[in-house]
Formats: structure tokens, C-alpha cells, sequence
């Protein structure tokens, strides 16, 4: 996810989904996917292809893999989410079907991690 910090003045947006093994103390993150190529990308917006995301959803699914949550960039130092990043994790909290405690939300900013990471937990 960090090869996609937007680093130069005219880099877009990038993201994809998580993935991770659960047991009853942990979540594993194993995978992180995208950006893919249909997803529509400019220096402040991402709006991803949600027919691949269900398709990457669906054969993570075989593998044991559970979707945990998204990950995207911003194009700023220290990543905070903005009031539709919230909007969209709390949509996605709402209308999943799965049984988990909540999502994960991660956004990548442009120093290097920790301090450029923004990882959040929303409970459903
Ligand atoms: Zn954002």
C-alpha cells in the first residue's frame, strides 16, 4: 500500500480492500488489493470498480480470507479521514452482511508509517 503514497504534486488517489485470517484474538491482514484497472482515480477522490471488489471478495472468501476493510491514499503528510471517508466506512458497516465486530479503515498518507498510517476501527 505505501508504493501508492502520492508523493508527487500530480499522483492520484489510490486504493483496494483488505483482507485477513480471523480467529477469536486476532485478525491476520495476508492481503491488500488494487488499485485496479477500472477504478476511477484523481488527486483527491477514489472511487473504486464495486463489481471487482465483490469478485475479489468472493475468492479471498475461498481462500479463508475475510474482508476486513478498505485501504486508500491521501494526498497529505499526515492522513485524516474526511467526512465522506467516514460516510463510506459507516455505509460499508451498515450494509455488510458478515458477522464481524466491525471494519477497518486505512489511509495512506505521505510520510512514512507509523506517523503517514491512519488505521481506524469502526464497530457495527
Ligand atoms: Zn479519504
Amino acid at each position: 500500500m505505501t508504493s501508492f503514497r502520492q508523493r508527487g504534486f500530480f499522483s492520484r488517489e489510490a486504493g483496494g480492500q483488505m483482507f485477513a485470517r480471523l480467529s477469536p484474538n486476532h485478525w491476520k491482514i495476508e492481503a491488500a488489493t488494487g488499485p485496479r484497472r477500472n477504478d476511477r482515480r484523481g488527486r483527491f477522490h477514489f472511487w473504486p470498480d464495486r463489481k471487482a471488489e465483490q469478485e475479489e471478495i468472493n475468492l479471498f472468501y475461498e481462500q479463508g480470507l475475510e474482508f476486513v476493510g478498505d485501504w486508500h491514499t491521501h494526498p497529505e503528510d499526515v492522513p485524516r479521514p474526511s467526512r465522506s471517508d467516514i460516510t463510506s466506512v459507516e455505509n460499508i458497516v451498515r450494509e455488510s452482511v458478515h458477522q464481524l465486530p466491525g471494519i477497518l479503515m486505512c489511509i495512506v498518507g505521505r510520510r512514512a508509517p507509523p506517523r503517514g498510517l491512519w488505521l481506524s476501527f469502526h464497530a457495527s
